[in-house]
């Protein structure tokens, strides 16, 4: 008889990848994606980098509660970074007894005994916890669902300890894989026809930190550019403390390299980024922002925080003039929440109706930039890689620029996974028109 699981998946591609390791294992016992109602087994792999996040996941795995009663055999488990934090294993159980598994962030490979525990025994599998520092599991099989991209981990954990992020508690010290792995399974993932890969790791710009092996995230960048075929090669997150002039010069001469770079800035004001414990100035951020801008063509992007404890509204002014100098191609853009058990959740916080205005003030001039940026590519033409049909409007596919821009056009299914040139013509905000040439 056929055997169906769902996961749902919250937060990053951090946990969109790890959700596909899940998949990957879930698979290779026999079982098959499906709906949330037919689902055997369902799994939330959960993310608690905001209370909103946090809040919406309770609100979801309550709902269970009328599936589970239906049919009591059906297997829940909770994974990922919201079960990771201290307390919640507890708070999660007395909260909603159904839960039959819960695991952290680095034992989901786990999983597989876990649901043979609750098969047989018919109990409880209960709680694994968070281990100081755990081995890097390889080998564990990956059931890729993003299309013409492939995620590749290169390390796991963060050592930056940010004042205002939870990350560091839930997923540990960083922990760097093997170079020779990462690029035998890039190698691997290309000879499937993979067209993209994404390098992953909470600050990929620290790789081999960990090891004494002479390997930097630079030696990476370099050998993968220099395998042979004709693919793109994008990565996340980067740190901008440990970004350095190296790196752009490898983008710069690589053309496998996407001229796409992400850097979280988080706040343009030098007494904010030091209560937050980002480790780099303003001056410092710019002069690295200075080198990208070598890079022909290239897009910046950045995560720009509003709010953070104490924030005053000159501090807020230096973020403005940060962003208005730096221009970036696009930003996510949010507001403070504080997370229990990181320094600042005990700062001192800023009205709500303060953070309000602010963030609509940032999200303005942010929209202005990316629209203004958007019209300079009206009449080029761009290398798009096809990721999709575009199901808002018939006949039409999506892909992205080398820079990251998402460029729509007429064409038919069967360009998924082409490179196609477009000649964008017209603009509409972050999106692009254009048609095939
Ligand atoms: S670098 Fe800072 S923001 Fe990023 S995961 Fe680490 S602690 Fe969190």
């Amino acid at each position: 008889m056929n055997k169906y699981y769902h996961i749902a998946t919250y937060g990053c591609q951090m946990n969109v990848h790890d959700s596909e390791k899940i998949a990957g294992i879930l698979e290779q016992k026999g079982y098959k994606a499906s709906k949330i109602e037919d689902a055997d087994i369902i799994v939330f792999n959960t993310c608690c980098i905001r209370e909103t996040a946090e809040k919406k996941i309770f609100g979801n795995i309550g709902d269970i509660k009328r599936l589970k009663k239906q049919n009591p055999s059906i297997i829940v488990a909770v994974v990922g970074c919201m079960s990771q934090q201290q307390g919640m294993q507890e708070l999660l159980k007395k909260r909603f007894p159904f839960i039959d598994i819960i695991m952290g962030t680095t034992n989901y490979h786990k999983i597989s005994q876990a649901i043979d525990h609750v098969l047989l025994i018919k109990h409880y599998y209960g709680s694994v916890v968070y281990e100081e520092k755990p081995e890097i599991i390889e080998d564990v099989p990956i059931y890729r669902t993003s299309g013409v991209n492939a995620w590749v981990n290169i390390m796991y954990g963060c050592n930056n300890f940010c004042a205002y992020c939870i990350v560091p508690y839930v997923r540990g010290r960083e922990r760097s894989r093997e170079p020779q792995k990462v690029l035998d399974e890039i190698k691997s993932l290309l000879d499937k026809d993979y067209k993209e890969i994404t390098l992953l790791g909470q600050n990929v710009n620290s790789y081999c930190n960990d090891m004494d092996n002479g390997w930097s995230f630079a030696r990476l960048l370099e050998n993968i550019a220099k395998i042979k075929g004709k693919f793109r090669l994008r990565f996340m997150t980067s740190h901008p403390k440990d970004f350095n002039k190296e790196i752009v010069d490898i983008i710069a001469s690589s053309p496998n390299i996407c001229n796409h770079i992400h850097l979280p800035v988080q706040s343009g004001s030098n007494r904010i980024l030091k209560l937050m414990n980002r480790k780099y100035t303003r001056e410092h951020y710019l002069e690295i922002i200075d080198h990208i801008k070598t890079i022909p063509g290239v897009g910046i992007t950045s995560d720009i925080m509003v709010g953070f404890p104490t924030e005053t509204d000159q501090d807020f002014e230096d973020t403005l003039s940060l962003v208005k100098q730096v221009r970036y191609s696009n930003a996510f853009t949010f507001v403070y929440s504080p997370r229990k058990g990181t320094p600042a959740a005990e700062m001192e916080q800023i009205p709500a109706s303060i953070k309000k205005q602010r963030i609509t003030k940032l999200v303005a001039l942010q929209n202005k930039i990316t629209r203004e940026i958007s019209q300079e590519y009206i009449g080029l033409t761009k290398e798009v890689l096809v990721e999709d049909i575009n199901p808002k409007f018939e006949n039409t596919l999506c892909g992205r620029t080398e820079s990251g821009r998402l460029v729509n056009f007429e064409g038919n299914k069967s360009l998924i996974g082409q490179f196609v040139d477009i000649k964008i013509l017209k603009a509409k905000s972050a999106s692009l028109w254009g048609e095939r040439q």
